[in-house]
């Protein structure tokens, strides 16, 4: 990937830290978001940097359409130009289904899968032939074992459609788009040591949790001449859950 600039939302910590800092030991130079940690997001920019590529962190909250432009066109003022996108930052909204509020639903769709239709729009405009566009879904957008999560798996279900007309809409000009499902996954959302922790590893086939890592290596497929002709798709990273 030398040579290649990629930005990451949510890259401060947990998934997306691990695909920023992959990305930057294969060769990219990165640029990664964050919405409140400026101190984890710059040390997530010195591990990007001790691979020997550059680093850049952007304040950009999810929500907000104009600051993901904002940090679009800020990765391409930096490093000239932007070839991976990959749209990782995300909330999990959980809870009885009777309680959910109508400005919850606003703002999980807006973080979720507005967020990554203005990231596309924004990055389409620069990128040339063998861009990646990477979403982060969730393997809940493809089999709910539990309740409480019918808003996280809406607003995550809605970046399949999402990926499937970006593949058609920007496949004629040589860029490559998908969807990378993770289950549950040990970071700050989700702690492998939670008192439900338990409970999610039984619904894997694996019996286990993924790591970070996992996820990223994954998208390092996706955004590598390996993954060329891969688009539209959507991969499951979910030690089985959905099996
Ligand atoms: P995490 O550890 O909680 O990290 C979330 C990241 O997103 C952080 O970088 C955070 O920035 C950023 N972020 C959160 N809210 C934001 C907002 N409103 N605007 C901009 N950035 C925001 O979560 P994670 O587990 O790594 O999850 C990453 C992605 O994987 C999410 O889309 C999540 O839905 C998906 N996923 C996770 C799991 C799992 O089990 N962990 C399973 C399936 C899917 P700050 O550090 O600045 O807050």
């Amino acid at each position: 990937m030398t040579r290649k600039v990629a930005l990451v939302t949510g890259g401060s910590r947990g998934i997306g830290a691990a695909i920023a800092a992959r990305l930057a030991a294969d060769g990219a130079d990165v640029v990664i978001t964050y919405a409140r940690s400026a101190d984890r997001a710059a040390a997530v920019v010195k591990e990007i940097e001790a691979a020997g590529v550059r680093g850049l962190a952007v304040e950009a909250q999810a929500a907000d359409a104009a600051q993901l432009v904002a940090a679009v066109e800020r990765t391409v003022a930096a490093f000239g130009r932007i070839d991976i996108l990959v749209s990782n930052a995300g909330i999990a909204p959980y809870g009885p289904l009777e309680e959910v509020r109508l400005d919850e639903v606003d703002t999980t769709l807006a973080v979720h899968a507005r967020a990554a239709f203005v990231l596309a729009q924004a990055a389409a405009r620069h990128m040339r032939s063998g861009g990646r566009i990477i979403g982060i879904g969730s393997s809940l957008a493809e089999r709910v074992p539990y309740p409480g999560w019918t808003l996280y798996a809406m607003s995550k279900s809605a970046l399949i459609g999402l990926t499937k007309g970006l593949a058609r809409d920007l496949g004629p000009r040589g860029i490559t788009v998908n969807l990378v499902h993770p289950g549950s996954t040990d970071t700050e959302m989700n702690p492998a040591d939670s008192p439900e922790a338990e409970a999610e590893r039984g619904y894997t086939a694996l019996g286990r949790y993924c790591d970070p890592g996992d996820i990223a290596a994954t998208v390092a497929h996706l955004a590598g001449e390996g993954g060329r002709n891969i688009t539209g798709a959507a991969i499951t990273v979910d030690a089985g859950t959905t099996a």
